[in-house]
């Protein structure tokens, strides 16, 4: 029932979708495009790219902020280091780096006796990697040297490299490791996007992180769900979902949620939760929904994420330049004690971020903080992306504590294992060595952890995940899972476009499933 001031919501929508991230837009659009009646229910406001500020600390906004408790030996940082909030998740401030996985990502435990294999391989996903990279307009070499076949090059060439880049570029040729533009998720020329119009190609501004104001990057909003809403689904924003509702059967039938202050229900024949590997478990967990397995918010894992900053004489100014330019996957397999591998990235970073990044990695404060900041633009970095095993040890629960809605807390419990800690060491030393051969005078490292992943695991097995291959909840009818909660490993690669691909292939199953049972 819509209330005074808010738009009207329609009735009964086939398919209602909650969040609108990397899982839950392409999926939106799929389904609206096949003709179903879709609303989606977005806890964060839209931030057009006209709005989107040339300034960090304006941009706060674009991250879920609400508390939530890290426990563990590694305490995960939460806030602006991993989530988004609004429409369009994550993606509104995320880098960009958009590599395929590996086919051996899927496939760790077969290979190595270690880890979970996925219960899909890298040629179901091919076909969705590639309609994902066409629509959004990923630019890339026109050969990229790692990983499986591919059906068809990147749309766009690929995007000039800023300063660390062009650093690590050279300094990883000294010691023959090989390196190649890296797939981005941003335009290197101009492109039309049903839905939004004309994107223009990047202008190298450098803040990918804090939004993009142009449209050049292609966030959720500029793309899947500008088309989602050109074919008539319907996005509510700022509407936080506290419950799912359920009948007497179990089925799923709906959700409860807060919309300016107000709180309202709405129903729908089916529900995808697309909520992230954080708020999609401790919604389920409210409920003790899809748990009869008991793995709702076990196997919580974060990329190992080790960057090591260097002092350099060039004037490389590391706010200006797209900061995701330059990668090598060259360790992604093959190093002597670990299970799985890393790959390597140039950084670019704003300076409000690198400062805050700087004091809490190295403990640095009060004059000897300002004086290393005075030469922020002489600054390089480099970071990995290495995979994380799952562990019983890391786990999502719900707390004790309350948040301003009376919903309990989520506490996150983090500890990387000792092939983390091989890992990690491995890409420092290797970090290391390669801004020493670049001429840096000071290098320093912030070990951490990136990305929020698992917690509602795929698999064939009902025992041991929570939902089936395509996507649905084994135990509960009516309800289907769609973003980072659901990957049963971490793989070696950034997250975002191989969500994009498995939120079209679970549209697919969910278009097929709904046929069949009407
Ligand atoms: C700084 C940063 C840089 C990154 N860079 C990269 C990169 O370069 N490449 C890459 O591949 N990945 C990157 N990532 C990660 C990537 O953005 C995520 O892996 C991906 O977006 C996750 O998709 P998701 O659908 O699981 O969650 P999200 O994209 O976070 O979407 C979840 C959505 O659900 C909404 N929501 C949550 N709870 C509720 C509720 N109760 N009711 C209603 N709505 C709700 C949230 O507001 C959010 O919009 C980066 C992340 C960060 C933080
Ligand atoms: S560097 Fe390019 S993609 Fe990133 S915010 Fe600037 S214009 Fe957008």
């Amino acid at each position: 029932m819509a209330a005074e001031g808010r738009p009207a919501l329609p009735p009964a929508p086939d398919v209602l979708v909650i969040g609108t991230g990397a899982g839950g837009a392409p999926l939106l659009a799929r389904l609206a495009q096949a003709g179903l009646r879709v609303v989606a229910l977005e806890a964060g406001e839209r931030h057009p790219p006209a709005g989107i500020a040339t300034d960090e600390v304006a941009q706060a906004g674009l991250f879920w902020m609400d508390e939530r408790l890290a426990a563990g030996g590694d305490p995960v940082g939460f806030g602006r280091n991993n989530s988004g909030r609004g429409v369009g998740g994550s993606t509104l401030h995320f880098t960009a780096y958009t590599p395929r996985a590996h086919p051996d990502d899927f496939t760790l435990r077969r290979d190595t006796g270690q880890g979970v294999d996925w219960p899909i391989g890298y040629g179901d996903l091919e076909p969705y990697y590639d309609e994902v990279e066409q629509f959004i307009g990923v630019s890339g070499p026109a050969e990229y040297p790692w990983g499986g076949p591919r059906s068809a090059p990147y749309r766009h060439p690929p995007l000039p490299l800023n300063g660390a880049a062009r650093l690590m570029e050279r300094a990883c040729a000294e010691v023959g490791m090989r390196t190649s533009p890296a797939a981005n998720a941003a335009l290197s020329r101009p492109q039309e996007q049903e839905g939004y119009g004309t994107r223009p190609a990047c202008s190298n501004r450098g803040f990918c992180q804090a939004g993009c104001s142009t449209g050049a990057k292609a966030s959720l909003d500029v793309t899947y769900l500008a088309l989602a809403e050109r074919h008539g689904a319907v996005i509510v924003d700022g509407a936080q979902v506290t419950a799912l509702l359920t009948d007497a059967s179990g089925r799923v039938r709906g959700a409860r949620f807060v919309r300016a202050g107000r709180e309202e229900t709405l129903e729908a024949g089916t529900v995808v939760l697309a909520a992230g590997a954080i708020e999609t478990p401790r919604l389920l967990l409210r409920q003790n929904l899809a748990n009869s397995s008991g793995q709702v918010g076990r196997n919580f894992m974060a990329h190992v994420g080790v960057q090591v900053w260097g002092l350099v004489e060039d004037d490389l100014r590391p706010y200006k330049g797209i900061p995701g330019g330059l990668i090598s996957e060259d360790t992604h397999r093959g190093i002597p004690g670990v299970v799985g591998g890393y790959l390597l990235q140039s950084l670019g970073v704003m300076p409000v971020t690198y400062a805050t990044q700087f004091a809490r990695g190295t403990g640095t404060w009060g004059p000897a903080l300002i004086d290393h900041l005075s030469r922020y633009n002489h600054v390089a970095g480099i970071n990995v992306l290495g995979d994380c095993l799952p562990y019983d040890h890391n786990y999502l629960e719900l707390s004790d504590e309350l948040d301003a809605r009376g919903l309990p807390k989520p506490r996150v419990h983090f500890t990387f294992g000792k092939n983390e800690r091989r890992m990690s060491a491995h890409a420092e030393a290797l970090m290391r060595d390669l801004w020493a051969r670049a001429g840096a005078r000071e290098v320093w490292a912030l070990p951490r952890a990136a990305h929020t992943i698992g917690t509602a695991r795929m698999g064939e097995d009902p025992a041991s995940s929570v939902i089936d291959p395509f996507g649905r909840a084994h135990d509960t009818p009516g309800l289907w899972i769609c973003d980072n909660s659901t990957f049963p490993s971490a793989l070696a690669v950034n997250p975002a476009l191989t969500q994009m691909a498995l939120s079209l292939r679970t549209a697919d199953a969910l278009i097929t499933h709904l046929k069949e049972t009407a």
